[in-house]
């Protein structure tokens, strides 16, 4: 049995307060919970603040350039499939950049866990507007105010096929983990869109302003309920933000589909064996 201690890296450089601290130490824990260790997990990490956690958890692991964390993580998958595979990035690398990948990989069923630090700005390159900022949100590259809409990850997961969409906040760590955990199990394309405040370049998407808008789907909620989960995930459009998970159904994921796949993990084939054959004809 695996300890949060086991996936401790380096020490966080990020600053103090910052909402990744929380989403850091609710993927350890997660992942320790449900019995994995260290060599049993693979995680992409996308560029940005969110993907410096490369260092800071113990695990097998990448670290590429924005959005690029997705065909990573489901090339992995396709590699080792009883592996289980997480994607972290923010807001800005998965729905800005990376924003192609992420439609298929939900119609794909791809599954991999997305896990997205959503704090509305570029962190790491101190403060750009990025995809989830309403319009009109002011930042050192929009001063008078963005003029596109937010984009609104879970209508478009819920919209593309994701069989998965959960959303959370960095500020309760009990229900971020518990999330997590459900989303890491799930099988199939999961998503996890987490409100994380950056709160060196965000002055305006606040611990406050989350605690304010942000709800617990009640017991009675139907997360099976196509028509229910739309409404939903549309009240993102309006700042007013459900907690927990939003949608859930079952659906073959990618790899469950490929024949070539249903006897074992590709990793496991030798990659020489045909190779050898091939050239005995020429011995
Ligand atoms: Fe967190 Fe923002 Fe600091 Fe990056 S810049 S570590 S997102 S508070």
């Amino acid at each position: 049995m695996s300890t949060i201690q086991d996936f401790t890296g380096y020490a966080p450089t990020w600053c103090p307060g910052c909402g990744n601290w929380a989403i850091g130490i609710s993927i350890k824990t997660a992942l320790s919970q449900l019995g994995y260790s260290p060599s049993d997990v693979m995680i992409a990490f996308d560029i940005g603040c969110s993907g410096n956690m490369n260092d800071f958890v113990n695990a097998y692991a990448t670290h590429g350039l924005h959005g690029r964390s997705l065909p990573v993580a489901i090339g992995a998958k396709l590699a080792n499939h009883k592996m289980p595979v997480l994607a972290v990035g923010g807001d800005g690398g998965l729905y800005g950049e990376g924003g192609n990948h992420f439609l298929h990989a939900c119609r794909g069923n791809h599954d991999i866990t997305m896990i997205v630090h959503d704090n509305s700005v570029y962190g790491l390159t101190t403060g750009q507007v990025a995809p989830t900022a309403q319009k009109g949100y002011k930042s050192k590259s929009t001063p008078t105010g963005a003029l596109e809409v937010a984009v609104n990850p879970l209508t478009l997961a819920l919209t593309q096929g994701a069989t998965f969409i959960g959303q959370s906040f960095a500020g309760d760590i009990t229900h971020l983990i518990d999330i997590l955990k459900k989303a890491i199990q799930h099988k199939g394309f999961s998503l996890v869109n987490i409100l994380q405040p950056c709160v060196t370049f965000n002055k305006v998407y606040t611990y406050q302003y989350y605690l304010k808008r942000s709800y617990k789907l009640p017991e009675t909620y139907d997360k099976g309920n196509l028509q229910e989960a739309f409404a939903t995930c549309e009240e993102l459009n309006h700042e007013k933000f459900a907690l927990g998970v939003l949608y859930e159904i079952e659906r073959p994921s990618f790899h469950e589909q490929l024949s070539q796949l249903s006897a074992t993990p590709l990793i496991d084939r030798s990659p020489y064996k045909g190779v050898s054959e091939i050239l005995q004809q020429f011995i």
